[in-house]
């Protein structure tokens, strides 16, 4: 990627709307942009005079034709977003006058940018980190309260500093041992072994941490899977229907009518929840049936959350112990759900002895036909995420690339313990300790990132970002 020649793009939606930005950065970017501006109130003014950050109301000009009555925005090097001298020309929203502008820019040799260039430049005007260049990524494409919240937080640099404090007392550390290199001779001790190896536990109780939070950050991101599993007839898409409120998924009479599995997603209190309804847990006679129980359990592993759904007029107590029994191993956020106690008269229906003998399980006791308790099926699905999400640190790594430059750090932090138990020299330890912090480098960009990985993060956003 080049950077330093001048680029333009539309920055606001494709499309008609009410105003639209055009956004030019580059070293020419005001000197460019200036042969086509004419004040609106002073044929003299240029906006080579004018001061960064102001906003001057003037004509778009093509020779004598006026393209449009338009607002420039002057923000100059490095006071802008890419570090660079902006102008924002914002026109109106038509989508001739879009071309048009982005024409006469072209046609005075600034070129069109590339997905993502712009925060590509204001990472390498060290502006942002690559971690806060990422974030912009997905605050742009944030489709809930939930996702929108983790990506501001990482955008304001909340996990880049954490790691970018320990990478310098790391730094610290390698320095000294490297000093020891040039006493050799006199056997000295300038870096604090015991010291270190409190430094390297803390390292890695933290990295672990943020690790973790990958698995849980994944789930806010995407929306939190919730598997809704039971016998046939249970009444499992009558109660995906009654949490989506419309008729989406099929209900039947005939058992094993849910073949395949269908997938929706709503919204609790800004979080996502992907309900999953799968074909019934049961010995399956044929095949295309089998397929949808392979699925089932395909599903459960994948789910935060499993919803085991019965019909309470004919589910015997040792039933319902043994289903749950075997879910329960299977280390999810589990729901015991009671379903048509309206043939009851909704009378109270889950014993107390299953209540005693699963006290980590969620009871619950609902009509999905008369949407009898489903408001508290929803309530209690958000007070069991918010419980997970409280036990994690405030940080949430959302990202496989962090992920994996995590894994690589703390695998490489247990091989300088395993080599300070051993005994190492100062020197090949350092060596281990720099491979340490190249891989933490490697999150906040601040160690060389391959040319393609930087090219598959900015290549992701969309034009005019
Ligand atoms: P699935 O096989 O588990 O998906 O079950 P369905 O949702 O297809 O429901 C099977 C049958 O049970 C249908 O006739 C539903 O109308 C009925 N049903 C589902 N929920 C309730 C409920 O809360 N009360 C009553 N009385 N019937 C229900």
């Amino acid at each position: 990627m080049l950077n330093n020649d001048t680029i333009c793009a539309l920055a606001t939606a494709n499309g008609m709307g009410a105003i639209a930005v055009i956004r030019i950065s580059g070293p020419e970017a005001i000197s460019k942009v200036a042969q086509i501006y004419q004040s609106k109130f002073n044929a003299t003014k240029s906006l080579n005079e004018a001061s960064s950050h102001t906003i001057h109301l003037g004509y778009v000009m093509d020779g004598d034709t006026i393209v449009d009555e338009a607002l420039f925005s002057i923000f100059k090097n490095p006071h802008s977003y890419t570090g660079e001298d902006v102008v924002e020309i914002s026109t109106h929203g038509s989508i001739y006058i879009q071309q048009k502008v982005l024409e006469l820019l072209n046609k005075i040799g600034i070129r069109n940018a590339n997905p993502g260039e712009y925060t590509f430049r204001a990472f390498w005007n060290g502006k942002m980190d690559l971690t806060q260049a990422e974030a912009v990524a997905d605050l742009i494409a944030s489709d809930s309260k939930a996702s929108h919240e983790i990506a501001i937080k990482q955008m304001r640099g909340g996990f880049s500093n954490q790691i970018k404090d320990l990478r310098e007392q790391m730094i610290n550390f390698a320095a000294l041992m490297e000093l020891e290199l040039d006493f050799s001779e006199e056997d000295v001790e300038f870096a604090d072994r015991s010291q270190f190896y409190n430094l390297l536990n803390q390292l890695q109780s933290i990295l672990k941490r943020l690790a973790d939070s990958f698995a849980f950050g994944n789930v806010i991101k995407n929306g939190v899977p919730v598997a809704i599993v039971g016998a046939p007839n249970a009444g499992k898409s009558t109660l995906l229907n009654a949490l989506l409120n419309e008729e989406r998924a099929i209900v039947s009479d005939i058992e094993g009518t849910t073949r395949d599995t269908i997938e929706e997603t709503i919204y609790i209190d800004g979080v996502g929840f992907r309900f999953i309804d799968t074909a019934g847990i049961r010995e399956a006679g044929d095949s295309i049936e089998r397929i949808g129980i392979e699925k089932t359990f395909e599903k459960i592993d994948n789910a935060t959350i499993i919803i085991y759904l019965y019909d309470a007029n004919i589910t015997a107590d040792n039933q319902i112990a043994n289903q749950l029994d075997d879910l329960q191993r299977r280390g999810k956020i589990l729901f015991n759900v009671a379903n048509k106690i309206d043939v009851n008269n909704n009378e109270s229906s889950i014993s107390d002895a299953i209540k005693q003998e699963f006290k980590d399980v969620v009871h619950l006791e609902i009509s999905a036909k008369d949407h009898y308790n489903i408001e508290a099926l929803k309530e209690n699905l958000i007070h069991q995420i918010k419980l997970k999400g409280s036990n994690q640190d405030d940080t949430i790594v959302t990202n496989s690339r962090h992920l994996e430059a995590l894994q690589n750090t703390l695998s490489q932090i247990g091989k300088i313990k395993q080599g300070m138990d051993m005994g190492l020299p100062g020197d090949l330890l350092a060596m281990d300790i720099r491979e340490a912090l190249t891989y933490l480098g490697h999150i906040t960009g601040e160690i060389d990132v391959d040319q393609d990985i930087l090219g598959t993060i900015f290549g992701k956003f969309c034009i005019g970002k």
